[in-house]
């Protein structure tokens, strides 16, 4: 088998050009990666643009009006997301995750959710087929979203103040409109819902309280995640990371807690559940989650893959490059080409930069080449 892999010179970034391997990888949906990890995840991005301006994603003096987006015609069509979707569910795929960018941005979104609903995991079951928004135009589309079957959301939300949210998103967007979006999901049955906190030192600790508040009892789970070091824009340091042991400090003050099993093998997030006044768990009051890629890696189950807004395959989020699936659909390869190339690809993948990134030197963790940036990757 010959698995060349060629640098090509991207316009942002330096893509590696996906190969079809001589032997071809018939997808069995039993396909493992090089540390023995299945492929279970596709994150799809389909959108590098956003209408927030979070500091710790896009900041502002960056992604300004100058800003060099991708342009239409370098975006994967509806109908190549799809085809593309088709492989990786070949492959072993279950669950598929809508984000950006800010995914409810793209025009007529329902349209590739509903080709997506459509598709079946090897076992002939539907896909765990979910969004992650910002909320800003979920009050919008929540319903024609559920119509078009997609089964859940995650919203983004930073605190309920509207001071820390407004400056935290940097374009003055207040909380309501966000939570009149929850509210619609939660409405239209797009749930269970989950929230995401992006919890940052001497930004917004002071909402992790309220936001727990606010959510328990609701069947909404809120998720805290660490300030991660991901891109090269945002001006991570260690210094700014709330360590997820510091949050649920914070949240023993007010609640009773007990940890909670995983939910699923290669799930991102370490569960507690509200306890009632019996000390035991208390399904009635929920859960929260804590996403801790920076004080606890968790690449060793790592079943997930990302595809970019313009088609390329990365492994890791941490990655700086990604496999070019684009120029392969695009110069007419065949599904059962497609399929071998990104059996090949999954194949060669041993990425576990969390891991990693425990035995580095603080200055390397910004070094080397240029990481692609969360907001053209998604989460
Ligand atoms: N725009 C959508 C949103 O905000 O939900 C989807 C894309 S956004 C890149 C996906 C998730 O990544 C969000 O929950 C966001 O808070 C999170 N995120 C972005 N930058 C991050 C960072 N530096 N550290 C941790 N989480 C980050
Ligand atoms: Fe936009 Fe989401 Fe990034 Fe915030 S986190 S800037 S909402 S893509
Ligand atoms: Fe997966 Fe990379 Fe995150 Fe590890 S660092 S959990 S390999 S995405």
């Amino acid at each position: 088998m010959s698995e060349r892999v060629i640098p090509l010179v991207d316009q942002r970034i330096r893509a590696l050009r996906a190969v079809v391997p001589d032997r071809p990888i018939v997808p069995t949906g039993l396909l493992s990666d090089g540390l023995g990890r299945p492929l279970r995840d596709l994150r799809i991005s389909v959108t590098d643009r956003c209408n927030f301006r979070c500091s710790y994603c896009m900041p502002k003096e960056i992604f300004d009006k100058d800003y060099q987006y991708l342009p239409h015609s370098a975006l994967l069509s509806f109908e190549e997301i799809t085809r593309l979707t088709r492989v990786f569910v070949a492959h072993g795929v279950q669950k598929i995750r809508l984000t950006g960018g800010e995914p409810l941005l793209r025009k007529n979104l329902e349209i590739l959710v509903e080709q997506l609903a459509a598709l079946r995991t090897v076992d002939g079951q539907p896909l765990d087929l979910t969004l992650t928004t910002n909320g800003s135009l979920l009050a919008r589309k929540a319903h024609a979203l559920k119509a078009a079957g997609l089964k859940r959301v995650t919203v983004s939300l930073d605190g309920l103040d509207d001071g820390v949210f407004r400056r935290m998103n940097d374009v003055d967007f207040p909380v309501a409109d966000v939570l009149a979006g929850i509210e619609a999901a939660q409405a239209a049955g797009l749930g269970p819902i989950k929230v995401n906190m992006v919890v940052k030192r001497g930004t917004n600790e002071d909402q992790i309280l309220p936001m727990a508040r606010h959510f328990r009892g609701t069947g909404i789970v809120l998720r805290f995640i660490e300030y991660m070091d991901v891109g090269a824009t945002n001006g991570w340091c260690m210094d700014e990371v709330v360590p997820s042991a510091e949050v649920l400090r914070t949240l023993q003050q007010a609640f009773a807690l007990v940890p909670l099993q995983a939910s699923a093998p290669g799930e991102t997030a370490e569960r507690w559940g509200y306890a009632g006044p019996d000390g035991r768990f208390d399904p009635a009051l929920g859960e929260v989650g804590f996403i801790s890629s920076v004080t606890q890696a968790f690449c060793g189950d790592c079943n997930r893959a990302r595809l970019s807004t313009e088609g390329k395959v990365y492994l890791c989020l941490f990655a700086s490059q990604g496999h070019d699936l684009r120029e392969l659909l695009r110069g007419g390869a065949s599904d059962a080409d497609l399929a071998s190339a990104v059996g090949a690809i999954w194949q060669g993948r041993r990425d576990r930069y969390s891991e990693l990134r425990a035995a580095l030197p603080p200055e390397a963790h910004s070094a080397g080449e240029r990481r692609i940036e969360m907001s053209y990757i998604g989460g």
